[in-house]
């Protein structure tokens, strides 16, 4: 058995879904399990469109949802093109009407709770897996649609909410494997599940990824394999370096040390599930299903390459702060920390000297409540429009000479903070937002130079 994620850009028109389907029909003799997210930015406009109705405008509301409804029958109506063919409309009708009754709801009450709002959402998957059923069909493969709120049991977190594992695991068991053996393909929605008593909840950010993770541990399979619009997880993001690399094999530590400072390719602890149970995971490019990928596994490969992949965040925030009444430093340092956690905050990078404290922070709106908070003893600077750029590889800890290449090509870049080896395999720099891309175009010069063929394949 394997597991197929299929991200929102792999199906966001008929071509990429009719790719997606010979994709899936070439792994049919691997007893594929099938995971969807919504089609395209259909999250991205549920969550305006759920926006726009509570905030009022339920003209624009209306008119976008219009819009996205015929995004998707337009699809449908490039995939077959004789109405009378259309398979499944009648779900796909009854989901449009509940999804106006929502927005309209919505409306009514001037109000996007968070459990009203993942509600929304989830009909992005929903539609989405509903066409996807119909298309894997159509190209000739017995797919079932499956609900994957009867699968995922979550808490009630609302747009964040996280599966009860156990709960989760035997439902994906006993319904899952009786289609797999029966030899049918079951569909199912990422990203959404149900508290116990059946209200739908959101895994939060790319949660779909979690969904495929959850699956492939539940049901032990060979593989789980993402399938995006990139060739892999690569050197450096394509949207930023012009001709990065695909690292061909990484480790599950460089993966989530890679996504934990940025790289969106993969959300950190969404394949945990996989890790735990130590099943490899692959990220494949849905244009060109031929080629290998990334393999994360336990113990990816130790090269002759100090750095795998350069990452980075921006916009984030840098907050000095200063110990501005000569507290004793114990109480100064538990000041600050209380201060974080009671705003439940995470800095994902500190730095201390003497009585100062700099510490890097996404951009979160409860931070002047941390401001106000110790404002009246510690003298803090927020500084935005900053941005990080972390190499990662674990081979670093090998090579003393890597702090030095690092620092010698950024030259004349100025850096707000340093910060190497923290967990042996990362360094990262501090720098003004504007300076990310000649940071990366330089150290992506220095550090891939020569191509090793094991590790690294071009683009
Ligand atoms: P999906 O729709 O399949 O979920 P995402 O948009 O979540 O896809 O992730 C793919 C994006 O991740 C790419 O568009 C790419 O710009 C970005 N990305 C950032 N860093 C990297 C990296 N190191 N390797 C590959 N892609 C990266
Ligand atoms: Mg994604």
């Amino acid at each position: 058995m394997i597991v197929m994620k299929f991200g929102g850009t792999s199906i966001q028109d008929a071509v990429s879904i009719r790719r997606v389907c010979q994709i899936v029909l070439k792994n049919r003799q691997k007893q594929p399990v099938v995971v969807n997210s919504a089609m395209g930015k259909t999250t991205r406009n549920l969550l305006k469109i759920g926006q726009l109705a509570a905030a009022g405008d339920s003209e624009s509301a209306q008119e976008e949802l219009n819009t996205l409804v015929a995004y998707h029958q337009r699809i449908i109506g490039e995939l077959w093109p004789h109405p009378d063919e259309q398979p499944l409309l009648a779900q796909l009708d009854s989901f449009y009407t509940e999804l106006f009754q929502l927005k309209d709801g919505v409306s009514v009450l001037r109000d996007l709770t968070p459990r009203s709002q993942d509600k929304f959402l989830a009909y992005g998957e929903l539609i989405a897996t509903t066409i996807m059923t119909a298309a894997l069909r159509t190209a000739g493969i017995d797919a079932v649609w499956c609900d994957a709120r009867e699968l995922v049991i979550t808490d009630d977190r609302f747009t964040g909410a996280a599966p009860i594992q156990e709960l989760t695991y035997s439902k994906m068991q006993h319904i899952l494997i009786p289609f797999v053996h029966n030899g049918q393909v079951p569909v199912i929605q990422g990203y959404i599940g149900a508290t116990r008593d059946g209200a739908t909840t959101t895994l939060g950010f790319e949660g779909s990824d979690f969904t495929a993770a959850l699956i492939g541990a539940a049901l032990d399979v060979e593989d789980v394999q993402i399938w995006k619009d990139v060739p892999g997880v690569m050197t450096a993001d394509p949207e930023i370096y012009a001709d990065p690399w695909t690292v061909k094999k990484i480790s599950f530590e460089e993966a989530a040390e890679l996504t934990f400072f940025g790289a969106k390719v993969l959300h950190p602890s969404s394949i945990a599930p996989a890790r735990q149970k130590n099943i490899p995971v692959h990220v494949l490019n849905s244009k060109l299903p031929e080629k290998g990928g990334t393999e994360l596994s336990a113990n990816g490969i130790v090269s002759k390459y100090p750095v795998k992949s350069i990452t980075y965040k921006r916009p984030v925030i840098l907050l000095v702060m200063q110990n501005m009444h000569y507290l004793p430093f114990h109480d100064y340092f538990k000041m600050v920390f209380d201060g974080l956690d009671r705003e439940r905050l995470v800095p994902y990078l500190v730095n201390i000297a003497e009585g100062s404290v700099k510490m890097v922070l996404n951009t979160a709106s409860n931070l002047q409540h941390l401001i106000d908070d110790l404002g009246q003893w510690v003298q803090i600077d927020m500084i935005p429009n900053k941005a990080t750029v972390t190499l990662v590889g674990q081979a670093m800890i090998e090579h003393p000479d890597i702090a030095g290449r690092i620092l010698k090509c950024l030259d004349e870049i100025s850096l707000d903070l340093i910060s190497h080896g923290a967990s042996n395999m990362n360094s990262t720099l501090v720098m003004n937002a504007d300076t990310v891309e000649t940071a990366v175009d330089r150290l992506h010069r220095e550090f891939f130079q020569v191509r090793d063929p094991e590790l690294f394949e071009t683009m």
